[in-house]
């Protein structure tokens, strides 16, 4: 168990948060007169500012308690008060497994804290051999884990994640993003026994919900009071509140929208591994696939002028495109323009 004190930024630990006329008087009934609000229209109230009613569903949902619930605009907002929370500018540092998901390499500069990397070995897995060598060093505040990992599509190994909570004295991000589209299993029961560990999901990929911005972390309670602390006070506008509520009642929907997509994902898997150019698929748990080819560059351009969309990838791992699974016409299409397609 980790004492917070210790890692916790000593001016959050010292800071008096921002208090909203809706921190101090709560319940929806009564005549309001202390937010300067216009007391005309719909969407003329601020929002709750602890989003108390969709945590609620949330933790009907996830069987985790609520105040083990922390909701973001998105799950950037989460990523970048993991920063704000615990790491001095300049001097902290954090770990991350490139390739991975970049907006944590992105926040980190923002905030000014060095980021150490470990690449994942050639099978996409942690090397946790090199984690070992520095996972003592004090200024080393954060580790990011994504799993299943953003390009590389795989689930990490779950003895080695568990390793890494289990010996390092700072706080371990498990972002699962995609973890609605994998087999495996979530690392959000561990979340009760294990106080320096935030799961990160989001309602933006198995829920289709990406302009809503709505991102969850689930974390101890304590932890939980630091982010709560210096969050922007109505960080989550009505509107998305609402959204990601009626969508949380959809879900016989969601779930068969969910297994649509693997479908689609193994299909159109095992109609790509059929083209001369494709090298290699890497095995998905996620609504993407990382596909190898003879020329990313080539292919990548070739699609866009038929104006379909992928992500070249071959920046971070030579030659490799990013495709989303798409609706069942979008991937026939895809297949169809691929079947054009002439390699050098
Ligand atoms: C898409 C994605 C997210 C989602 O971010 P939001 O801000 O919640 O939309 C988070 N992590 C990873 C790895 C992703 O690929």
């Amino acid at each position: 168990m980790i004492d917070f004190k210790k890692i916790v930024r000593a001016n959050v630990l010292r800071l008096t948060p921002y208090s909203s006329a809706r921190d101090e008087f709560q319940g929806s009934d009564g005549v309001f007169m202390d937010a300067n609000e216009n007391p005309y229209g719909t969407l003329n109230r601020y929002p709750d500012p602890y989003q108390k009613e969709l945590k609620q569903k949330i933790s009907e949902i996830k069987g985790i308690p609520a105040r083990n619930i922390f909701l973001g605009n998105g799950s950037d907002e989460i990523i970048d008060l993991c920063f704000r929370v615990f790491c001095n500018p300049g001097t902290d540092k954090v770990l991350i497994f490139p390739p991975t998901y970049g907006m944590y390499e992105v926040s980190a500069s923002v905030n000014d804290v060095n980021v150490i990397k470990i690449p994942l070995k050639e099978d996409f897995q942690i090397n946790i051999e090199n984690v070992k060598n520095i996972i003592s060093d004090p200024e080393l505040k954060l580790i990011f884990i994504c799993s299943p990992n953003n390009p590389t599509s795989n689930s990490l190994n779950r003895k080695d994640v568990e390793w890494i909570i289990k010996n390092f004295n700072g706080i371990v991000i498990i972002d699962e993003a995609y973890s609605d589209f994998s087999s495996k299993q979530s690392f959000l029961s561990l979340v009760n026994d294990q106080n320096n560990l935030i799961v990160m999901q989001t309602f933006s990929k198995a829920m289709g919900m990406a302009a809503a911005r709505v991102g969850m972390a689930f974390m101890d309670p304590e932890v939980l009071s630091f982010f709560n602390k210096i969050k922007p006070p109505y960080n989550i506008s009505t509107i998305n509140q609402k959204a990601a509520l009626a969508r949380l009642d959809q879900k016989e929907e969601m779930a068969s929208l969910v297994r649509d997509i693997i479908d689609e994902r193994e299909r159109l898997k095992n109609e790509i591994a059929r083209f001369g150019f494709v090298e290699k698929i890497y095995p998905s748990d996620a609504n993407f696939l990382l596909v190898k080819v003879n020329d990313a560059n080539r292919l990548y351009n070739f699609l866009i002028i038929r104006k379909i969309i992928v992500r070249n990838r071959s920046s971070v791992i030579e030659n490799c495109i990013r495709i989303t699974v798409g609706k069942r016409n979008e991937n026939n299409e895809l297949i169809r323009n691929l079947k054009e397609y002439k390699p050098l």
